[in-house]
């Protein structure tokens, strides 16, 4: 069986043909326009592409409620043209094949889940650092929706002591993606993480505040793996900071063979990279299945 799958970002669209093991057949990367121009060239590449069904891991917020009237939406976004865009209902009369959606983060738990470092697990937590941080929930077996979906990347945390830098999140100033995100990086530090690799202060002052999420989120959702992907955790030096930091903060208050093992724990994506486009196929065969029914 061959599935569509879309990973729909806010600079570019990953289209890709998979199968049933997450393989992924063929692949192309469209840059995210206009979506009169952007939508014809996606539909373009699926059409007579045989998919039993397209898969679509959108940037957010979206509607992912499939009894709501504005299911498949996406919704308010700085992206102006893209705004209350109806992507599912475009692609659906489009191609004529059943569609599975969710947010771009949920697509690479999903992943992760199914084929990457989270797989027999039913309480995980991926986050993508990079341009923005947002972050999908596995809780009991159940991908998180919730009211809308998670966004954990807005979490308020605490300044390290000496840093007054105000955070460059529009909504809460200093949230966690205003602080910790790539763009916060590049505005605090007056260059990009690529260029700071030996600043050891940067990174010190960068895992203090993804181990504060991090650490919240232990003692809120009590998952078995926490799973760190995008740009900016492609700085692996961040790891050991992050995990030692975390211990400090949870202080010993628990005690898990989980958070004993913390290199397994706290990990990143098992997929290089293509957790995603591979989550963006796994939703497509749940959406093939569920018509099936
Ligand atoms: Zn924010």
């Amino acid at each position: 069986m061959r599935y569509g799958a879309l990973e729909a970002g806010g600079t570019k669209m990953v289209c890709a043909i998979g199968d049933e093991n997450g393989k992924i057949l063929e692949q192309i990367s469209i840059p995210t326009l206009m979506p009169e121009e952007t939508m014809p060239a996606i539909i373009e590449y699926f059409k007579n592409k045989d998919i039993a069904a397209l898969g679509v891991a959108c940037f957010g917020p979206v509607d992912v409620h499939p009894e709501s009237s504005t299911y498949g939406y996406i919704l308010k976004t700085p992206k102006l043209a893209w705004a209350d865009y109806n992507i599912v209902g475009v692609l659906k009369d489009a191609l004529g094949v059943p569609i599975g959606f969710d947010t771009d983060v949920n697509g690479s738990l999903l992943g992760e889940i199914t084929w990457g470092s989270a797989r027999n697990l039913t309480d995980v937590i991926y986050i993508t650092i990079g341009t923005g941080i947002g972050g999908g929930i596995l809780s009991g077996g159940n991908i998180v929706h919730g009211m809308l979906h998670p966004e954990l990347g807005h979490m308020k945390l605490i300044p390290a002591p000496g840093d007054s830098f105000q955070g460059i999140c529009p909504f809460h100033g200093n949230c966690f993606e205003g602080l910790a995100s790539g763009p916060a990086i590049s505005d605090r530090w007056g260059a990009s993480g690529k260029d700071l690799m030996d600043r050891a202060e940067v990174w010190e002052l960068e895992s203090e505040y993804i181990a504060q999420a991090l650490s919240n989120l232990i003692l809120v959702m009590s998952p078995q793996k926490i799973i760190l992907g995008g740009g900016v955790m492609h700085q692996m030096q961040l790891f050991p900071l992050v995990r030692k930091k975390v211990l400090e903060k949870v202080n010993g208050y628990l005690d898990t063979p989980e958070l004993r093992d913390i290199d397994s724990y706290i990990c990143p994506a098992g997929l290089s990279d293509d957790q995603g486009i591979m989550g963006a196929v796994k939703l497509a065969m749940n959406a093939c299945e569920k018509s099936a029914i």
